[in-house]
Formats: structure tokens, C-alpha cells, sequence
């Protein structure tokens, strides 16, 4: 015999986790109330304060699409309002009655005021707040060092979670017993945000990241260890945009793709970031471990960096696949973000803003994470480290084919020159629309 639901009706408030598979918080409901009430509320908060991407906000549209036709084939559907999450939320179980409003843990600042916010509106209404596992593999916070509250060094981290409890990956519910009569609302549109996007962005839904994840894994998954730095080949997953938006369940991913340790790893990386931005709220923003660094100033530099055009065809080639596609290779990522700290003296944070703008998978916590990792604030236990940008072009890109893909002015030249154009004749840099190299001209180390 079934076992009788404990709540009549149960609000899951959807936030960044737009899936249907391996969703605890949808999974509870569905197996503990009569009525379930998928929500979504567009809030003005994020276009006045996150970083005003067309590529997110588009992406963000398709996912919400598809994730309403998912419900609405398991007899639900996904119900949108506009406003303040908190009050749109608590209106919503007011007008149902609603007994709990079910939601995924997030990690940062806002993710936590909101949450406050929700838990004292909820209790004043008599309904149950739970927040359930689903953003992470193992939830942060959930393995810690002795008497302190996070690891600051992956490889501790990286042992324990290795050998963490992993709950088990949940499957779609097949019945989403929705509500008799509550408006659906209507979806924001992928196109009308008024904001630029990238031609090249990913397709957002939880139906492209589920396909893209089988096509790469049956082609790509057991070569990712020697294959993932592979410039030119490309041969990443290019999934973080669907685990950014909770699209694909990264324990699922990891899951399916053990036991091949190189990529599980990637994802342990996702996981140690999340629990020490879980810890350090302010990372976006504040260096991890302050150093005295004293930044430059330098806007026409910056500008340079953002366009493509440093004059280092490595990093420019970085920086216009960014704005091409709202996606960078992680090892490209690392070479021009080194550029802007290392080389340039620049501010992570002026470079850590410029991919929040363009990045689909920007993320407060992997985007802080690593940019203070590159900058020698964060967890790096080598904060002095330095790319030598040649070396590592010549290593990644041998044939140059990647920077050929985004630098069209340098089509015409053949390695090595290609990743040093300033080692040219005059006369044969002269015919190229290319700049000389930004930090030449700087009196900023080595
Ligand atoms: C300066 C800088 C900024 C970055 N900003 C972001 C960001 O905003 N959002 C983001 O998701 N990643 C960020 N990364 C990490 C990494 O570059 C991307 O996750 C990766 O390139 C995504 O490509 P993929 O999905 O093909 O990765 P794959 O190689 O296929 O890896 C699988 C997944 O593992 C995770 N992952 C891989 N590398 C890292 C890493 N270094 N840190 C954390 N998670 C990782 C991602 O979720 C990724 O999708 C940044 C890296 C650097 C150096």
C-alpha cells in the first residue's frame, strides 16, 4: 500500500538547480504531498546586481522552458512570477495554504540572505522551510578539518571527499501532482533582454545538458586525462554553464563518470571552491589571504584585455573566444587571467567582473576561486606562481590553431612566430593590423 502523502501542499521554489533529474527537494515533494507547486520567480535583484549578461539570462530563459515542458509531461508544470523571490514566495503559500516550501542549498551571500529572509517569512506563516542537497556532490561544510570550518588546500579536500558519503542519485519523478487552478505565469523570452550576447552560447535546459553529456562521454570522457588541456581539440565537456544553472546534477556526472579520476576530479574542484566561498561569503569581492598586493590602475590596458588586444596572441585569443562564444577553455582562462595580474599588475577583480559579464557559467564561487587562485589571494599553495605565457602556447596550441580560430589578423602566420609575432621583421609586422605586446612597454616585472 502507498504510503499516505504527510503534506497536502508543498511549494518547491526552484533557484539555480532547473533540472528534474536527481532534484532531492522535488523528489521529497512529490513523495510527501498531494499538491505540488513547481516556482520560479524572475527578480529584478539579479539584472540591478549580478553582472548584466545576455548569454546567462538567455540561457537562463531556455532552461526555465525547458524545464516547464518536463513538468507539464509529468502532469505539472512550472509556475513563474515576477518580484522580490521572498515575497512572491510567501504570497504564494499564503494564497495555497501551503504546508513547506522545499528548495536546494546554495552557497553565496545573497543564496543566504535569501534563505534567512524565506525562513522567518515561512515560519510566520506557519509552513515548513527545507532546504535539500542537489548544487554540490558533497554539501559544503559536510567534511571540514578538524576545528575549522573549511580546507584552504584542494589536495587535503580532494582525500576526504573522495571518501565522503555520497547519498544516492535520485531519478525523475514520473508524477508532478500539480495545483487545480494557479495561473502558470509567463517565461521570460531567451531574446528579449536587451543585452549582448554571444553567437556561439550554449542551447540552456536540463534536455541539451543531458544529451550533451552523452554524446561527449561515449566520445571524450576516457581521454579526458591526457586530452583536457588540449587547446585546439577542445575536448572538454563544456558542461559548467548546465551545472552552473543546476541543469545536470554534478553527483550524477560524477556518478557516471567514475571511475575515470581526472574528470571526477574537476568536479571535486567545483566542490572545494563552493565550500570556501560557503565559508568566505565576501570572496568575490575581498582577497582570501590579503598579501598587500597594490594593483594598478590602467583603463586604456584594461580595455585592451577585455577587446583582444594585448598583443599576446595567446591571451587575445582567450579573450575573443569569450566574447564569440561566452565560454573559454579552462587552460586559456588561466593564461589570460595570469596576463591581467601577473604581467599587467591589473586587479583580479576588474578581470573576475569582465568574465562574470560574458561567462554563461559564470559562478561567484568558481569564478572568485579561480581568479584568486591565479591572482596568489586564494588557495594556490604556490601564490608566487608565474606562466610563462610562450611556453605554455607553444605546449597547448603547438600548431597554433587555436589562436588561428579566434585571431583572424594572424591567419597568415606559421609557428613560432605565431605566438610571437614581436619576434617578426618590422617590415613583416608592419603588414599585420596587430598590436605590439601591452606589457612591453610596462616597467611590471618579467
Ligand atoms: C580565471 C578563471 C575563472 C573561472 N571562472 C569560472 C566560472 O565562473 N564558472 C565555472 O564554472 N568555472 C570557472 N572556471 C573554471 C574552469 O575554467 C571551467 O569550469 C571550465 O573551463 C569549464 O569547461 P568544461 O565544462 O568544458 O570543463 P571540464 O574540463 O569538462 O570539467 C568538468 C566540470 O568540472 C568543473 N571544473 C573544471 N575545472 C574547474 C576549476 N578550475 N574550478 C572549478 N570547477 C572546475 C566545471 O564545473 C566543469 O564543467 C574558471 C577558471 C579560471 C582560471
Amino acid at each position: 500500500m502507498a504510503r499516505a502523502p504527510s503534506y497536502d501542499t508543498v511549494v518547491v521554489l526552484f533557484t539555480r538547480d532547473l533540472r528534474v533529474h536527481d532534484h532531492p527537494a522535488l523528489w521529497r515533494a512529490c513523495a510527501t504531498a498531494r499538491t505540488v507547486v513547481p516556482f520560479f520567480v524572475m527578480d529584478p535583484w539579479f539584472s540591478s546586481h549580478a553582472p548584466a549578461s545576455g548569454n546567462r539570462a538567455a540561457f537562463l530563459a531556455e532552461s526555465l522552458a525547458d524545464l516547464r515542458s518536463s513538468l507539464r509531461a509529468r502532469h505539472g508544470n512550472l509556475f513563474v512570477r515576477s518580484g522580490d523571490t521572498v515575497g512572491a514566495t510567501a504570497e504564494l503559500v499564503a494564497k495555497l495554504g501551503a504546508d513547506a516550501v522545499m528548495m536546494t542549498e546554495d552557497v553565496s551571500k545573497l543564496a543566504r540572505a535569501r534563505h534567512d529572509r524565506l525562513a522567518r517569512a515561512c515560519a510566520a506563516r506557519d509552513c515548513r522551510l527545507e532546504v535539500h542537497p542537489g548544487t554540490t556532490v558533497v554539501s559544503p561544510g559536510a567534511i571540514a578539518p578538524a576545528g575549522k570550518d573549511h580546507y584552504a588546500v584542494f589536495t587535503p579536500y580532494w582525500r576526504q571527499w573522495r571518501n565522503a558519503p555520497w547519498r544516492r542519485v535520485l531519478p525523475a519523478p514520473r508524477r508532478v501532482p500539480g495545483p487545480a487552478r494557479l495561473a502558470a505565469g509567463r517565461l521570460p523570452s531567451p531574446t528579449a533582454h536587451g543585452r549582448p550576447s554571444s553567437p556561439g552560447r550554449p542551447t540552456g535546459g536540463e534536455t541539451a545538458g543531458r544529451a550533451r553529456w552523452a554524446r561527449w562521454s561515449a566520445r571524450h570522457l576516457e581521454a579526458y586525462g591526457e586530452a583536457h588541456d588540449d587547446l585546439p581539440g577542445d575536448r572538454t565537456s563544456r558542461l559548467s554553464a548546465y551545472l552552473h544553472f543546476g541543469c545536470v546534477s554534478p553527483l550524477e556526472l560524477a556518478r557516471s563518470a567514475e571511475p575515470n579520476e581526472p574528470f571526477v576530479r574537476q568536479l571535486c574542484w567545483r566542490d572545494f571552491h563552493h565550500q570556501v566561498a560557503a565559508a568566505h561569503p565576501d570572496l568575490p569581492r575581498r582577497d582570501y589571504r590579503p598579501r598587500g598586493h597594490r594593483w594598478r590602475r590602467d583603463p586604456a590596458a584594461e580595455d585592451a584585455w577585455r577587446c583582444g588586444r594585448t598583443g599576446v596572441p595567446i591571451v587575445d585569443a582567450a579573450m575573443r573566444q569569450l566574447l564569440a562564444e561566452g565560454f573559454v577553455h579552462n587552460r586559456a582562462r588561466m593564461l589570460a587571467a595570469s596576463y591581467l595580474v601577473k604581467d599587467l599588475g591589473l586587479d583580479w577583480r576588474v578581470g573576475a567582473a569582465h568574465f562574470a559579464d560574458w561567462l554563461t557559467d559564470a559562478d561567484l564561487a568558481n569564478n572568485a576561486g579561480n581568479w584568486q587562485w591565479v591572482a596568489g589571494t586564494g588557495n594556490d599553495t604556490r601564490p608566487n606562481r608565474r606562466f610563462n605565457l610562450v611556453r605554455q602556447a607553444h605546449r597547448f596550441d603547438p600548431d597554433g590553431s587555436y589562436v588561428r580560430r579566434y585571431v583572424p589578423e594572424l591567419a597568415g602566420v606559421k609557428p613560432p612566430h605565431l605566438h610571437e609575432p614581436w619576434r617578426l621583421s618590422v617590415l613583416e609586422r608592419k603588414r599585420l593590423d596587430y598590436p605590439a605586446p601591452l606589457h612591453r612597454g610596462l616597467n611590471w616585472g618579467g
